[in-house]
Order: structure tokens, then C-alpha cells, then sequence
């Protein structure tokens, strides 16, 4: 949808949520529409209960006749979707008879299409492969699908089984992405947002110790002051940022959850990691060290 019809959409918000449930009650369908609110894909729809794809017809209807908006900027509605995260066991890593070419993702891709199993799956992302161990010949394929927010995709897959070749592979459920997460509150990584250690939070644009949504009102940059040269002017009300930062984990020109960086390429390498961090933590002693053996005697 355009931003014009999101911002228009959701200045009527409260008028929208009564007029959609008087035609969602007339449909004599329970479920009723809580709130609207917008993301970066449109405008979202909360509703009290799971919505069946009739009463999405209504809301489509509704939204598509509704003099907020422009119809011929909406894209189609869809009903929310999760993903839900699967392992595959039992595939050989080097695939290919007298070749030591290693297992692609573009092979699983072809492989799961020739399987009738996962005729109506969709992959939410490109499959991932580890070798089981170092000296291991087979693989773990970690694979993420679409699926509703019960997860019944998933559930219909665990424990399956289907032929690669000769092998024969095995489906299991996997807790979570097998990938380094990225704290969510002080952007390092290595640690979830639920067990960060740090009081408060960090802006993910300039590190500072406040909550990213609030830069433009606690940052620094964005405030005047006339004691620098140039003298720096205030930003706008309702304006972005203008300013640019250092990644607060690789020094680079972008924000700290960027997908430039190379701590977010480098998301699902577990030993880069590592090594990176122990890089760090060196590079920090050794300034520590540097630093203490400068300062003058007393
Ligand atoms: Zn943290
Ligand atoms: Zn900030
Ligand atoms: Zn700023
Ligand atoms: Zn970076």
C-alpha cells in the first residue's frame, strides 16, 4: 500500500475498526477487529481471534471500498504468517559421485522440489548446511518455512522422511535459527535481546543510552549548539536524523543492524564470530595496555 493510503488509513483509525466489525457482525462471523496500526509492510489488521480466510475477504473488501484509500495502490491482504524452523539429517555433504564439490543450497532447493512433501512449502529463506562434524561426510541442512501461526506446516514435515539419492533423509524440528542473534537492546552479538546484561538500551544509529525510536529526541547530533564550527543547527521536528554513525560493532558507515555489516553477513558462522570478538577483545587490551604504560610516572 502507499504511504498516503497507510497515513490516511490509520488517521480514521477508530471509525475503520467500528464500520469493519459492523460488517464483520453482519457476516456472523466471531472474530472482530481489535485495532489497526502500520509496519513497514502496510497497514495491519489486529483481530481477537485467528482470522479464516472469509473473514479476510470482508476486511479486503472494506479496505479496498473505503474513500481513505486509493485502490489501485493496495496490494493483496494476507493473513499472517510465522516461520517455523526445520532441520534435515541424512543428507550426504559432497552430494556429487566422484566430486569433491560441496553440498549447495541451490542442490537442497532442487532436492525439495523433487520431493512431493513439500509441495505447498515455502522456503522463508535459503537453506543453510553444516557439515555434521569436521571429519564428518554428511551434512545438516537447516532449513526455514512459511507457515501459520500454529505452525501447521511444520508439524505436517517433523519426523517425515524422503529419499536423496541412495540416502534417505529425515525431517526434525529445530528450535530456533541456528544463526548468531543480535541483541535487540544493545545490538551486539552473540546474546538474545531477552538476556542482555546492559541497564537501559542503546540507539541502534548512534550508540548512545536511549531507545533508537527516541535519536531524534535524546541524540546529541540532532540538537543545536552554536559552539561548534560550523555551528550545528537543530533537526526539525518530525524530521529524521540527517547524521550518520559508525557501527557500533564494525566501525563501518551504517547503522549497527545493517545488513552491510559484516557481523550480519557473517551471521550464521559461528567460528567468525568467535574469532572476531576475540580480535576485539585483544585489540582493547592491548590499547588498555598501551595506555597504562604512557601515562608518566608520579
Ligand atoms: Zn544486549
Ligand atoms: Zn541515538
Ligand atoms: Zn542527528
Ligand atoms: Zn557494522
Amino acid at each position: 500500500m502507499s504511504s498516503d493510503n497507510i497515513s490516511s488509513f490509520i488517521k480514521n483509525a477508530p471509525s475503520n475498526v467500528a464500520n469493519l466489525n459492523r460488517e464483520l457482525r453482519n457476516a456472523k462471523t466471531d472474530v472482530l477487529v481489535d485495532y489497526i496500526r502500520s509496519d513497514s509492510t502496510g497497514v495491519v489488521i489486529v483481530t481477537n481471534k485467528v482470522a479464516q480466510q472469509s473473514d479476510l475477504s470482508i476486511i479486503d473488501r472494506f479496505v479496498k471500498n473505503s474513500t481513505d484509500i486509493n485502490a489501485l495502490q493496495v496490494e493483496e491482504s494476507r493473513l499472517p504468517k510465522s516461520k517455523s524452523y526445520l532441520k534435515i539429517l541424512g543428507i550426504p555433504y559432497f552430494p556429487h559421485d566422484n566430486s569433491q564439490e560441496k553440498l549447495s543450497s541451490s542442490d537442497v532447493e532442487n532436492i525439495l522440489k523433487q520431493n512431493h512433501i513439500f509441495n505447498n512449502i515455502a522456503l522463508a529463506s535459503k537453506p543453510r548446511i553444516i557439515k555434521v562434524s569436521p571429519k564428518s561426510d554428511m551434512a545438516i541442512v537447516w532449513i526455514d518455512v512459511w507457515d501459520v501461526q500454529s505452525g501447521l506446516n511444520a508439524k505436517l514435515l517433523i519426523n517425515r522422511c524422503f529419499n536423496v539419492g541412495k540416502y534417505i533423509a529425515t525431517i526434525r524440528g529445530a528450535n530456533m535459527n541456528p544463526g548468531v542473534p543480535q541483541c535487540k537492546n544493545c545490538w551486539k552479538w552473540g546474546h538474545s535481546t531477552h538476556s542482555c546484561r546492559i541497564r537501559g538500551a542503546k540507539c541502534v544509529k548512534c550508540n548512545g543510552p536511549h531507545k533508537t525510536e527516541h535519536h531524534r529526541e535524546f541524540g546529541w547530533c540532532c540538537k543545536a549548539n552554536f559552539k561548534t564550527n560550523p555551528p550545528r543547527l537543530e533537526t526539525k521536528k518530525g524530521e529524521p536524523c540527517p547524521h550518520s554513525f559508525k557501527c557500533s560493532n564494525c566501525k563501518g558507515e551504517h547503522q549497527a543492524d545493517s545488513n552491510e555489516c559484516p557481523f550480519w553477513k557473517h551471521r550464521f558462522n559461528r567460528e567468525w564470530h568467535i574469532k572476531k570478538y576475540a580480535e576485539i577483545r585483544e585489540n582493547r587490551s592491548q590499547s588498555i595496555r598501551s595506555a597504562t604504560n604512557e601515562r608518566p610516572n608520579q
